[in-house]
């Protein structure tokens, strides 16, 4: 009966995206919008139709452009004008790209790769959209696609490293810097998209980046003292929610216990009655049904909070074993930028930049060993040595194992290492 039921769902599923497709290909063959409109029209007796202030920004989009050809421009001076989406959000270059791109402006529908006269009055001329078109792609060229050239350096941070100001992802980037040379860098994804308005130019080349992190990782290593510091920092912090934790858990606990006294109670005197218990008794009777479920429930989260906090056991020497296990790996002249990524989320938690306004310097946070190591993190650090020892000669495995660490959930230290000091980008 299931199947039967099942399969019903699935053949009206299939029907019904059948019929919406079928729908919207009538409908753009009819030159009628698909979608909802965007900036510059609103929809009237299912059709777009121009909004005068709208089409002044589109307008504003097209000429903008045409003049400084740059897209970060655009983005800046439209913010000025007070132009924003329809969310209120600052435009982002994506979103003025897609406005320059789109047909509809000039006057046509597309679907599936099929265009077709549309039936709502065009605001942006075809000569126009032309030239738009073809500095949008010499732009293109020029710059390069920025993910396919990214490609041609390995960003090792990426992903670890975020942005100081608004804590969200820095991401990379490649740009041509003078004489063709290829610039990489991470820029705060924010920044980037808003062309530096809805968070600072926080940005960083990727070179000295990940040199300067590596490097810290390293020295760390050496320092068995930092490391026992920021463990035993840790571990009194660790301490200290657990002491907590365990205190509420207890009080729930009590609490869960005159609970159960109270209720017993409660059906002893009802059973005791000779009539009927009034309403209130039941009443009271389920609204101490209704707590104890709640308790209950408080308990188990509490519990699994404890757990996971016990777990993460702070042992000092595992984890200046774990350092010097990833020294070792870096050091290591097999290692491929391939093995460096596997291995640095295992260490690093995170790595935090704040450039200063208008130097060239900035501030590196660096936290170790938030995160526990998890069996199921990828490929695990064990493999990763036993790659890099498995040589021609098989030589390398002797110095690997040496400082190996067990790869499971207790070989973790959870610490957070400030890196201090300022750094200069060069
Ligand atoms: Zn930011």
């Amino acid at each position: 009966m299931t199947t039967i039921m099942i399969a019903l769902a699935q053949f009206e599923r299939e029907q019904i995206s059948e019929r919406t497709r079928e729908k919207m290909a009538w409908r753009a063959g009819k030159g009628l919008p698909i979608g909802p409109p965007p900036i510059g029209y609103e929809m009237h007796e299912k059709r777009f139709r121009p909004v005068p202030k709208e089409v002044e920004w589109v307008r504003f989009f097209d000429a903008t452009y045409l003049e400084t050809r740059s897209l970060n421009k655009v983005v800046k001076l439209a913010y000025q004008r007070g132009i924003r989406s329809r969310k209120g959000r600052t435009l982002t270059k994506d979103a003025v790209s897609r406005i320059l791109r789109n047909p509809v402006y000039v006057g046509l529908i597309s679907y599936n790769g099929d265009t077709f006269k549309a039936s709502h009055e065009p605001i942006r001329e075809q000569a126009i959209y032309t030239r738009i078109l073809q500095s949008l792609e010499r732009n293109n060229h020029r710059n390069g696609n920025g993910k396919s050239r990214a490609k041609q350096y390995d960003y090792l941070l990426q992903g670890l490293i975020l942005c100081g100001y608004c804590k969200g992802k820095m991401v990379p980037r490649t740009s041509m810097g003078r004489g063709g040379r290829p610039y990489h860098y991470y820029i705060c994804s924010r920044a980037d998209k808003t062309a530096g308005l809805d968070c600072n130019q926080n940005y960083l080349e990727a070179t000295e980046a990940d040199r300067h992190v590596l490097g810290y990782v390293k020295q760390l290593a050496l320092r068995d003292d930092l490391v026992r510091k920021l463990c035993e920092n840790r571990d009194a912090s660790f301490a200290e929610s657990l002491r907590t934790l365990r205190e509420e858990r207890d009080q729930v606990k009590e609490r869960l216990i005159e609970n159960r006294r109270q209720a017993t109670n409660l059906v002893k005197m009802m059973t005791r009655m000779e009539n009927e218990p009034p309403d209130a008794m039941l009443h009271q009777s389920q609204e101490f049904e209704r707590e104890k479920t709640e308790l209950e429930a408080t308990l188990s989260r509490m519990g699994e909070e404890i757990s996971k906090l016990e777990q993460t056991s702070m042992r000092v020497d595992m984890a200046s074993k774990t350092l010097r296990y990833l020294a070792g790996i870096l050091d290591h002249s097999r290692v491929t930028a391939d093995h460096l990524k596997d291995c640095l989320p295992k260490f690093i938690n995170y790595v935090m930049w704040r450039k200063e306004a208008k130097a060239h310097t900035g501030r590196f946070e660096v936290a170790l060993f938030e995160r526990p190591f998890r069996v199921d993190q990828g490929r695990l650090l064990r493999e990763v040595v036993e790659n890099l020892a498995a040589g021609p000669n098989g030589n390398g495995q002797k110095s690997l194992e040496s400082h190996t660490p067990r790869q499971n959930g207790a070989a973790c230290c959870p610490t957070r290492a400030g890196c201090a000091g300022g750094y200069d980008m060069g």
